[in-house]
């Protein structure tokens, strides 16, 4: 299991959620180079410990666990795995 952040990030991308996450599994953080270069923040699957840590500090509330996605943005579980898929390809 993991956490999702949903597109509901995009246009706020607040980063309590990077900075509560104890497993470092969000990306990209401020600092990161490329920081500006993503609309949203993204949950890297392998790495989230299911700790739930990032879920309530969420301002606009979009993050949910796995299978708590609604289902409109079902399409964002495979974003967030396929943003961390690319980063290591
Ligand atoms: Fe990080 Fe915990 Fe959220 Fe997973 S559930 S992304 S480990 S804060």
């Amino acid at each position: 299991m993991t956490y999702v952040i949903t597109e509901a990030c995009v246009g706020t991308k607040d980063t309590a959620c990077w900075e509560a996450c104890p497993a470092d599994a969000i990306h990209p953080g401020p600092g990161e180079p490329s920081f500006g270069k993503h609309e949203q923040l993204y949950i890297d699957p392998t790495e989230c410990i299911d700790c739930s840590a990032c879920e309530p500090v969420c301002p606009v509330e979009a993050i949910y666990p796995e299978e708590d996605v609604p289902q409109e943005s079902e399409r964002s579980i495979a974003v967030n795995r396929d943003f961390f898929a690319a980063r290591t390809a």
